[in-house]
């Protein structure tokens, strides 16, 4: 998946996603990407977010929805990231088998990131300058 959030000089939050689905896919397989609140989510007045990785662990917690709803209770993008993963792993006994990588960012322009296994990063461009910035994991 390729995820985009961006946030104009307006302070207007917008974001993507699109995906070529999980390698080896049944047909007629529809992953999380096209699911509102699952692989993206955005309230304008919150923030957004938006998943990679295993789309049905995704789409079983409507993890994107749930990280802009956390933002909305007080949470940081990326204490909410966290927090989203946290639900999956817990309910999921397998998840060392899959990866899931959340990106968010709130109207502030905060950004945060969270993922299942390491080696996730995401590019934030800010102010005329790319930074690759390196995702926290759940497995060290
Ligand atoms: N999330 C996608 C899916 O499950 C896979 C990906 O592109 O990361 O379809």
């Amino acid at each position: 998946t390729i995820g985009m959030l961006t946030l104009d000089v307006h302070g207007n939050i917008a974001g993507t996603c699109t995906t070529s689905g999980l390698s080896y896919k049944m047909k007629g397989r529809v992953g999380d990407s096209p699911i509102i609140g699952s692989g993206l989510f955005i309230d304008n007045e919150i923030g957004g977010a938006t998943a990679t990785g295993m789309g049905e662990e995704v789409m079983k917690t409507v993890g994107s929805f749930l990280i802009v709803e956390l933002m909305r209770q007080g949470k940081s993008p990326q204490e909410a990231c966290e927090e989203a993963v946290h639900r999956i792993v817990s309910k999921n006994e397998n998840y060392k088998n899959f990866q899931i990588a959340y990106i968010a960012m709130n109207k502030a322009g905060e950004t945060g990131s969270y993922c299942i296994h390491k080696g996730f990063t995401y590019m934030k461009y800010e102010n005329g300058k790319n930074e690759n910035i390196p995702s926290p994991s759940y497995i060290k």
